[in-house]
Formats: structure tokens, sequence, C-alpha cells
């Protein structure tokens, strides 16, 4: 048994140690099967939240209604789901409301695909009543049950199963390719933001090429916004492995890219991604094509900043089939810490000291000369210093 499961073998243990089930449950019990890296370890237990929260000192009650509780043991938060099934599916969305249910096997029965749908019990044997064990060896994504009904359940699965078959490197069994290809129409009922949560894991898997070749291929892609027609340029987006980007904003930056999207902020906007995340990707994507026309400048750089900078160079690189070197980058923070300013705040001069020294009344002129005087210093062709400014002025009859 893996440390993760070692460290949550108390949390179990006190459950059992008063009358309740408890096992591990979900992606730890998939991971540790595949020797992946542990995320979350999860428990599912007979015990209701009330009793759950009775028994632990520190717990957050995140949906008690939906049968979830977070107890936080030895400074770790595990999600505690009493055992539970999705009762009545509306719209082909999530349900509302729950049933709890006495035995593991009906929570286990609810859950999308049958790697996803095996447990662990604190001696370590693995629980699996619908050949998870099998499916994770043959590395196919599976429904547990009928493709067709599991997907009309709850029609996000279809984007689920894509998911984990970028990042765990598996294929789609066949009758479940063949229901998604039927049921993405579903898609329509499912909101935005659940879209967008899968898509950006999709995109950052280490099978992300093959996994947007299915989004464009099933058809999921006619239900993605502003994917509308993009079916030929997002193929081409295989190609590239955008997974070996470090950042989200990174990966949107190649995409938008390949997509060739021309309205890059309604775009982000139709993903309903935060304005923080919009203002970084647009200017990522407005630095990447000065970056296809001419080499970083000095100013480019200031203009851009370091991360910028160094984000779109690595999509840049990308883009040109080579990954971005650590000699590169060095080279490019370097450029950036060569600049005697980063920011305009630091220029030795003011609009405050410009009206001294000409005596005239402020105006858009005070703008346009800091902005002139900032470009000489930038580009070293004066020194960031009062004196050398004033010089700078006077001969040059900017003054
Ligand atoms: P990750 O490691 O990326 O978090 P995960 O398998 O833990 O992967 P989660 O989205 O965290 O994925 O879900 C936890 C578990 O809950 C899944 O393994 C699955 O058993 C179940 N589950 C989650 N979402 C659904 C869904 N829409 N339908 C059915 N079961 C689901
Ligand atoms: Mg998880």
């Amino acid at each position: 048994m893996n440390k993760e499961f070692q460290d949550a073998l108390p949390v179990i243990r006190r459950l059992k140690e008063h009358g309740f089930e408890a096992y591990f449950v979900g992606g730890s019990v998939r991971d540790q099967l595949l020797k992946k890296e542990i995320k979350d370890v999860d428990i599912a237990s007979s015990a209701a939240p009330e009793q759950v929260k009775a028994l632990f000192e520190k717990t957050i009650d995140i949906g008690s209604l939906h049968g979830t509780m977070i107890v936080i043991v030895g400074g770790i938060h595990y999600e505690i789901t009493t055992f539970r099934t999705e009762s009545a599916y509306e719209d082909n969305r999530r349900p509302s409301g729950v049933t709890f249910v006495s035995s593991l096997k009906e929570d286990l029965k609810r859950r999308d695909f049958t790697v996803n749908a095996m447990a662990m019990d604190d001696e370590g044997r693995i629980i699996d009543y619908f050949q998870g064990k099998e499916h994770a060896e043959a590395k196919l994504i599976t429904t547990v049950g009928s493709p067709h009904e599991r997907f009309s359940e709850d029609a996000l699965r279809m984007m689920r199963a894509v998911r984990f078959v970028s990042q765990l490197g598996f294929s789609l069994s066949g009758d479940t390719y063949e229901a998604i290809c039927e049921k993405t129409h579903l898609l329509e009922k499912i909101s935005v933001e659940r879209k967008t949560a899968e898509f950006e894991k999709i995109m950052a898997g280490d099978g992300s090429g093959r996994a947007l070749k299915l989004v464009a291929e099933t058809g999921i892609i006619d239900y993605l916004p502003g994917l509308d027609g993009k079916k030929q340029h997002l193929l081409k987006a295989c190609a590239l492995e955008i997974n070996g980007l470090s950042s989200t904003e990174e990966r949107w930056t190649a995409l938008l890219d390949v997509l060739e999207i021309n309205s890059i902020e309604a775009f982000l906007k139709s993903w309903k991604l935060s304005n923080r995340q919009i203002e970084m990707i647009a200017k990522n994507s407005l630095y990447l094509q000065k970056r296809k026309k001419s080499e970083w400048t000095r100013l480019s750089v200031y203009e851009a900043g370091l991360h910028c900078t160094l984000e779109v160079e690595a999509v840049y690189c990308l883009i040109k089939g080579k990954a971005l070197s650590c000699e590169r980058t060095a080279e490019l923070k370097a450029l950036y810490q060569s600049l005697p300013i980063h920011s305009k705040n630091e220029l030795a001069i003011g609009g405050a000291d410009l009206m001294k020294i000409s005596s005239q009344k402020p105006g858009p002129w005070m703008g346009e000369l800091l902005k002139k005087i900032e470009l000489a210093v930038v580009n070293d062709e004066v020194e960031n210093s009062k004196e050398a400014i004033k010089e700078m002025l006077a001969s040059c009859n900017l003054i």
C-alpha cells in the first residue's frame, strides 16, 4: 500500500471502529494500480455525513446534502462520501438529489468508468466488481454498464472519458466510443464551466494529441464554445504536444494560434475563463504574433514582462517543433534583468518634474514625452537619472 494510503489509514480505521464500512475509492485506487502519482485519496463509507462529522475533530462540510464531508487528519484533507446512488437524472446532467445506499457495490456502480469504480480496503485488498483491473491492464476506458445509459444520465461523462484517455494514455472501448459519437448532442445541456474544466485537463494530459483527435472525430467539438467549423484546425492541433507546455495559459495560447481564432477575448469569454486568465492569454497571443515576426528586443521583453516573455517563447518553440531550452530561458531572463527599469514607475523623472523644467501647462504632451523617455531609458540611450534625462531633453530640443 502506498504512503498516501497509509497516511489515510487512521481515517478508515476510526470509521470501522465505530461500526461503519470504509474504503478507498476512485482515482487514487486506479492510480496506485497504474503506478501513477496519487493525488487525492478519497474514501467512501456507510457513515452518514453527520456521523462522519461526529467522529473527527476537524471537518469541513462541503456538501453534506450530497453526502460529502472533508476530514482533516495529519494536515491532509480527505473527502469522505457516504455510499450513495444518484437517484434521478434530470436533463442529462448531474442529479439534484442523491439517495444514500447501504452497500459499497451500489456506490461503485454509479461511478463512470470501470477503472474509476474500484475500491481498496484497509488491508490493501482491491474490490473490483466491474473488471476495472482487467480494463486497466488493457488500457481501456469503458463505462460501468451501458455507455448509452450512462452518458444519458450525465453527458459530461463523454468529456471525462476523453479526459482519461489524455491523462492515462488509454483508449476508449469500442462501445464507449460509439456511444459518444451518438450522444454528443446531449452535451448541449452541460454547463460551460464543467466543459472547460474537462477540456483544460484534456489539453494537459500526456495523451493530449490523441484526446484532441477524439474531441474532433466524435463530434464533441460541435458542442464546445467557439469551435464550430474548426474540426480541421483542431486535427492540426493534435500534432502539437501542448501537454508539454507548463501552464494552462500557455496551452490556450498555443491552441488559439492553431485554431486561428480572431476575436480572442470573445472566444475565451465564451469558455467562461476568468478575466485574469483572459487578460494573460490575450497578452500571450499578441506577443506570440510579434515573436513570429521578429526576435525579442529589449523593448518587447520590457513591455511583455518576464512571465509573458517566457510563456510566449515556450509556445513559439513548440510551434517551431522544438522545446524551450534552459539556455534560452536563461538568456531571456538575463535580457530582462539587464533592463534599467521594469516599469514606468521606476523612471527617475515624472510629470511634475517635466512641468517644472518646461514651465508649460499639464496636457497630453506630458504622457507623450514620458513615453519617449521611457523608450530611451529601456533602450539604454540615456541613463535613468534626472540629470541625464534633463540633458537629453535639452540636447534633443524635446522641452
Ligand atoms: P483525478 O485524479 O483527475 O482527480 P479522479 O478519478 O479522482 O481523477 P474525480 O473527478 O476527482 O476524478 O472524481 C472522483 C471519482 O468520482 C471518480 O474516480 C469516479 O469514480 C467518480 N465520479 C466523478 N465524476 C463522476 C461522474 N460525472 N459520473 C460518475 N462518477 C463520477
Ligand atoms: Mg480526484
